[in-house]
């Protein structure tokens, strides 16, 4: 199955996502965690990045675009993945599906994690990462509202956008997830 997982930070994805790939034996691949590594690690990449994330903006596109196209070339890849924090942006999904449509994988769902603004302050603020300051949490809510919504509808238009609801426990937020993922053909 390949997937693309989308919602706003502090929606709770990471947590879903690490279940989600266990049951469905998919690739897990989070442009976050990419993008910390390359950055603890000091690659040209990571200190590229670096300016953009501590100040909660989105890495350039051509950036992120390139180290999705090489991981999507890896072998894990083949039987499923799950895409988490990519695209952020309309062009960002117009470069997948053109790599998808080159390659004939089209994806099969794009599953979108719903939680109301102020929840997802509340839950950011307590989290204490050290992108989570109040000025860069707002910063990367603004980024996801400007830059990332306007994704829901470009996947909801060719029919693949499926939504449910972010709050409650982890475990019936999983149900809801899977009880969609169940009933694709
Ligand atoms: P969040 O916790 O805000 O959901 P992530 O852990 O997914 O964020 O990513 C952390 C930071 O990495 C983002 O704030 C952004 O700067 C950068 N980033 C991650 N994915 C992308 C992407 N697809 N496009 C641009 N920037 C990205």
């Amino acid at each position: 199955m390949r997937i693309v997982f989308i919602g706003p930070p502090g929606a709770g994805k990471g947590t879903q996502a690490e279940r989600l790939v266990e049951t469905y034996h998919m690739a897990h691949l989070s442009t976050g965690d990419m993008l910390r590594a390359a950055r603890d690690a000091k690659t040209e990449v990571g200190q590229k990045a670096e300016k953009y994330m501590s100040a909660g903006e989105l890495v350039p596109d051509d950036i992120i675009v390139a180290i999705i196209a090489e991981r999507l070339r890896q072998n894990d890849c083949r039987d499923g993945y799950l895409l988490d924090g990519f695209p952020r942006t309309i062009a960002q999904a117009e470069a997948l599906d053109k790599m998808l449509a080159e390659q004939g994988t089209p994806l099969d769902v794009v599953l979108e994690l719903k939680v109301p603004e102020e929840e997802l302050f509340r839950r950011l603020a307590g989290r204490g990462r050290a992108d989570d300051t109040p000025e860069v949490i707002r910063q990367r809510l603004v980024a996801y509202r400007k830059q990332t919504e306007p994704l829901l509808e470009y996947y909801g238009r060719c029919g693949l956008l499926k939504s449910i609801d972010g709050l409650g426990a982890v475990e019936e937020i999983f149900d809801r997830a899977q009880t969609v993922l169940d009933r694709l053909d």
